[in-house]
């Protein structure tokens, strides 16, 4: 989707900290993390958030999404510790960036409720 920032690093127009990449969903460094690990997970194809995300291929992609963080998480040394995986949504979400994310927080313990 033109100007979309995460249409433009998913597409390497503009570039960010890649961690990892697949044909379908690239994961990269927050620009402003707010934890020692903090990575957001998005897909290729532009989508504007998890509610978007319709019908059965629309739910299969949110599920291998969802799994792709984890691998993320682990490559990244995340699973003995743990980590938090948040998908912000829509104003009251804290949603920024109108292109569906995870964000995947680690590398310390996080607290609840969030702000
Ligand atoms: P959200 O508020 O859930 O929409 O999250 C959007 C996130 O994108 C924020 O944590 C921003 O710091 C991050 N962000 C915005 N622009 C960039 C960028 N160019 N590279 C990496 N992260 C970004």
């Amino acid at each position: 989707m033109a100007d979309c920032i995460f249409c433009k690093i998913a597409g390497g127009e503009i570039n960010a900290g890649v961690v990892k990449k697949t044909p379908d969903f690239v994961a990269f460094r927050d620009i402003k993390p707010v934890a020692p690990t903090h990575v957001l997970i998005v897909p290729v194809a532009h989508l504007g958030a998890v509610r978007d995300a319709e019908g059965e291929a629309g739910h299969r992609l949110l599920g291998r999404l969802l799994a792709f963080a984890a691998e993320v998480a682990a490559d990244l040394g995340l699973d003995s510790g743990g980590y938090r995986i948040v998908a912000n949504t829509g104003r009251d979400g804290g949603q920024s960036v109108d292109h569906l994310h995870l964000h995947v927080l680690g590398g310390r313990p996080m607290t609840w409720p969030p702000g």
